[in-house]
């Protein structure tokens, strides 16, 4: 018996006597709190064989319990093993569509910060490329393998092309009817173009989910996504989310709205979120934030980006309001398996010109492959030889199970993809922890 590698700690901001330890391999992480003796024993015994008699019985079966302390763990190999297996052999056919190479935004120029790195053009799926994408989809799907059928839509601006993303969003849902898979069909888009008709026409094709970007308050969020002339998008984008969340015929579909934050805009972040709460789209909507990341030519995170420490605090202060508004972010997060579409089995990325990714990056954005394949597969093997020799750092970090390693690309091309838990892991217990004692106190 020893304490788990996998392991985080925090300080019980109501005592100075009390600790709190969570597990970073479970499934679903319970936090335990600890005396401050159980705490240095937990801190000093790690690879030692003393703890059955160090700590007394009952709190030893919770901390058994709550795979703080463990009878044996997996391996870092082992745990590498597992992710790989997971991916080759998950039963989810994840495929992203990218219909149009057309996008109505100006983010890539610089006048308005070089945000976007793809290169845009004129070009769309060709009846003949969707047939493909068609047709690979069902064989694929007829191989047995795969009881979910997962279908992304992507930019560019996939409204560019509204009746390609119409008829192939229909064609995937007959797919997977004929082949009693289940549907899930997800669309990204700026939401300048998802008005209320939109938005029904792809809902009655089989639309489930969608996202959309908002980038701060009116005024930052002009100044950085306004269309390619300069005009500015988020009244339009606002009203359009308030028309979809009004319908009563679009109360199934779901979306969210993801604020890209960078230097310029973080201070933004806790006001949109205010305001989409006061507006009532949130909760109706999902709202959350994420860094700018270098992406093909922009390089955007090289010019404008956010520090990781900066953005972990910026995330909690967000985390800390929601809770406050009545909500229950997720806080600590679980095992992860699959670490991305580029790994997964099966999965593919089809760019506007009809040319198959392993990852939802390397579309419209020259340089951005590490990898000399296309082939999800051989991904897999690379990434999984590169975790496996210790090429980048994972293998020796504590919290690999519930992050996989966040971003292969990334990695392999030089820059470090932690997520944002590598750097609030702590403040995440902490108001995890009293979230849990306020509910349990009954007061909320
Ligand atoms: S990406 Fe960062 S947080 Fe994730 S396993 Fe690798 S080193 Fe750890
Ligand atoms: S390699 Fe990185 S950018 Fe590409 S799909 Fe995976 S997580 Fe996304």
């Amino acid at each position: 018996m020893r304490v788990s590698s996998y392991t985080e700690w925090s300080y019980h901001l109501g005592s100075i006597e009390g600790f709190l330890w969570v597990s970073t391999s479970s499934e679903k992480p319970r936090i335990v709190k600890v005396d401050a003796e159980t705490h240095r024993i937990l801190l000093n015994e790690r690879d030692r064989n003393a703890i059955e008699s160090a700590i007394a019985p009952g709190p030893l079966a919770d901390l058994i319990d709550a795979e703080i302390v463990v009878h044996n763990e997996l391996s870092p190999v082992q745990v590498i093993w597992e992710n790989s297996d997971a991916s080759r052999n998950g039963r989810i056919l994840r495929r992203v569509v990218l219909p149009s190479a057309r996008c109505p935004h100006g983010c890539g120029k610089a006048q308005f910060g070089a945000y976007c790195g793809q290169i845009h053009s004129k070009k769309s799926l060709s009846f003949w490329q969707q047939e493909h994408f068609l047709a690979e989809t069902d064989e694929l799907l007829g191989n047995g393998k795969y009881d979910t059928l997962s279908v992304a839509f992507f930019g560019a601006e996939p409204l560019t092309e509204i009746s390609i993303t119409e008829s192939l969003l229909a064609a995937c849902r007959q797919l997977a009817e004929r082949r009693s898979a289940q549907y899930l069909a997800t669309i990204v888009t700026s939401g300048l173009l998802l008005t209320k008709t939109v938005a029904f026409r792809l809902h009655r094709a089989g639309l489930a989910n969608f996202e959309v970007t908002v980038d701060g308050q009116e005024a930052c969020h002009d100044a950085r996504r306004p269309t390619a002339g300069g005009a500015p998008t988020f009244r339009k984008i606002i009203e359009n989310l308030r028309r979809i969340v009004r319908e009563p015929s679009l109360h199934q579909l779901t979306g969210t709205i993801r604020m890209n934050v960078d230097q310029r805009n973080r201070r933004d972040a806790i006001p949109l979120f205010k305001y989409l709460r006061d507006e009532q789209l949130w909760p109706r909507l999902g709202f959350y934030i994420a860094p700018i990341r270098d992406w093909g030519a922009g390089r955007a995170r090289q010019n404008h980006g956010i520090d990781p420490h900066d953005f972990g605090r910026l995330e909690i202060d967000l985390f800390a309001e929601q809770l406050r508004s009545g909500a229950e972010p997720t806080l600590l997060p679980g095992r992860k398996r699959v670490v991305c579409t580029a790994v997964r089995a099966g999965s593919s990325v089809v760019d506007p010109f009809g040319k198959r990714h392993s990852c939802t990056e390397t579309p419209l954005s020259p340089g951005e492959n590490p990898f000399a394949s296309d082939n999800e597969t051989e991904w897999n093997a690379a990434w999984t030889d590169t975790l496996i020799e210790g090429k980048v750092p994972c293998r020796s970090c504590n919290l690999l199970p519930v992050c996989g390693g966040a971003c292969p690309k990334d990695w392999l091309l030089g820059r470090v993809p932690c997520p944002s838990f590598r750097y609030n892991f702590k403040e995440r217990i902490q108001i995890a922890h009293l979230f849990e004692e306020a509910r349990l106190g009954g007061q909320v």
